[in-house]
């Protein structure tokens, strides 16, 4: 380690940046944001520094940089364009024992600006002694993406119940136990949803009750929804629970690569339906995932898309509820808008759609939807659980008053390596998706603006398959233009 990474209390202190320029301006604002009295010493500033020095927040030397200027500060920034100026500064801030950072090199400055993750009062420096900022501000992005949300308030709330439980806890180890089991225990959890008052209440019954309570607390269930498939869709929040959950309770639409974000020790439980295999019940997974929260665990239940949006997710928020269990719901995408989005299909278009409906063109026990309402709720028609009743619906569409020419596509897989789009129209939909074999998962378009898939193609999604599979029939743009549902 060539450098110590230090956090430096800059409140009051007086601090010089030589440099009026832009990459001035940047230091002269992380400077400020600590609490320093700022000055800069340059014949010219950038306007957003003369706009500071305008509003009083920063102290202004007009005129060239000389040797005087170093003595009364505490820390300098040489941040000109002037290499051999910087390094003067550097040079006359060493004889003088100030300490000195001379942008862009490391070989002059006694201390190096790391890049930051800043959740204060939580915030973390990354540095590289210089040697790859581009690979800090990498780490970085992945720090910011991996941190929960809310760190810095779950922090400074600790911060602000500490006398109290030094109150409550006389011993050092007591509190550190104390702590331990807070930061993974259900007010930490509170806290990083957001739940400030549930907080305070839990809180106050741990600091009156027993130190054992704070390890014995019940668990919580994360009905999360994991996107249609591309792992970049999934939410951060979701990749914050998996990361945190004890168990995970997965479909079969979940991808394997969002699984990835699983904690290493999690528990990943396949609840779902496959081919063959006998499925577990909805009754089975409700009684399940009751029973793993009440003997305190954090489960995750991962669902494909968004779990209140054909996902069951509801019923299964009702039997906690109803158990008097916590939970918490964290929305995915949804199948009909990512692969929409995936495959160019605007669901609403100015002038041509102003509605979209989604729907499910199966429902249990052999019931039939009623496609009379679905068919005339809006203008463009987002099939769920259509695969297999093609010839049903549109034989309903025709019956509806939907004309033969109103474009249709098919998304299956939708946003995964595996998508495929089949563009036709309500004449010859079952064709199609007899000839190119339709499986399951997908997604049917119905509407005029499901024409603009056309020109909209941006996603590959002909690359893992053999052939034409972003298949055209029949849409000329006369048809399109007269197409109506
Ligand atoms: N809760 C899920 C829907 C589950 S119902 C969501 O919000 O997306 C299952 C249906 O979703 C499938 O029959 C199919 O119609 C659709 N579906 C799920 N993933 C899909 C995908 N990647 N591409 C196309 N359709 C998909």
């Amino acid at each position: 380690m060539n450098r110590l990474p230090i956090f430096l209390n800059l409140v009051g202190k007086d601090c010089l940046v030589v440099g009026g320029g832009t990459v001035a301006e940047r230091k002269v604002h992380l400077l400020l944001r600590t609490g320093a009295n700022v000055t800069v010493v340059a014949p010219e500033l950038c306007a957003e520094l003369q706009q500071q020095v305008f509003r009083g927040e920063v102290m202004h030397i007009p005129g060239n940089y000389s040797k005087d200027c170093i003595s009364s500060c505490w820390l300098v920034i040489a941040a000109t364009a002037d290499e051999d100026l910087n390094r003067q500064v550097a040079k006359d801030a060493a004889q003088n024992g100030k300490l000195c950072n001379v942008v862009d090199d490391n070989a002059a400055s006694t201390f190096i600006l790391p890049a930051i993750v800043d959740r204060s009062p939580v915030v973390i420096a990354i540095g590289t002694d210089g040697t790859a900022p581009v690979l800090a501000q990498r780490l970085k992005n992945q720090i910011e993406r991996w941190l929960p949300q809310r760190i810095g308030e779950l922090a400074a709330q600790a911060g602000r119940w500490r006398p109290l439980v030094k109150k409550r806890f006389a011993s050092l180890q007591e509190r550190r136990r104390f702590w331990q089991a807070f930061f993974s225990g259900p007010i930490a959890e509170h806290l990083l949803a957001g739940r400030r008052r549930q907080a305070e209440q839990a809180m106050r019954t741990e600091l009156v009750g027993k130190i054992e309570d704070a390890t014995s607390a019940v668990g919580e269930a994360w009905i999360v929804g994991a996107g249609p498939g591309d792992p970049g869709l999934v939410t951060l929040r979701a990749q914050e629970l998996l990361g945190r959950a004890d168990v995970v309770l997965y479909d079969r639409l979940v991808a394997k690569t969002i699984l990835d974000f699983a904690r290493k020790e999690a528990k990943l439980v396949f609840v779902g339906k496959r081919a063959g295999a006998s499925a577990m019940t909805q009754y089975e997974i409700n009684a399940l995932l009751v029973k793993l929260v009440r003997e305190g665990q954090h489960v995750c239940r991962l669902k494909g898309g968004d779990p209140f949006v054909f996902g069951r997710g509801g019923e299964e928020a009702q039997a906690l509820a109803a158990a008097d269990l916590p939970f918490q719901i964290v929305p995915g995408i949804t199948a009909a808008i990512g692969s929409a989005a995936y495959a160019g299909i605007p669901l609403t278009l100015r002038g041509v759609s102003g509605s979209v409906t989604l729907a499910t063109a199966r429902l249990d026990k052999g019931s039939h939807p009623d496609w009379t309402r679905i068919i005339q709720a809006g203008d463009t028609l987002a099939l769920y659980m259509g695969t297999s009743s093609v010839a049903e619906i549109r034989e309903q569409l025709l019956a509806n008053g939907v004309t033969a020419e109103t474009p249709v596509a098919f998304v299956e897989n939708g946003t995964t390596d595996e998508q495929r789009t089949l563009l036709c129209d309500v004449a010859s939909m079952c064709d199609i998706a007899t000839t190119e074999y339709l499986s399951s998962p997908s997604i049917i378009y119905i509407g005029a603006a499901v024409a603009a898939a056309r020109e909209l193609q941006w996603f590959d999604d002909s690359a893992h398959h053999s052939g034409a599979h972003r298949f055209d029939v029949n849409l000329d743009s006369e048809n399109v233009a007269s197409a109506s549902m």
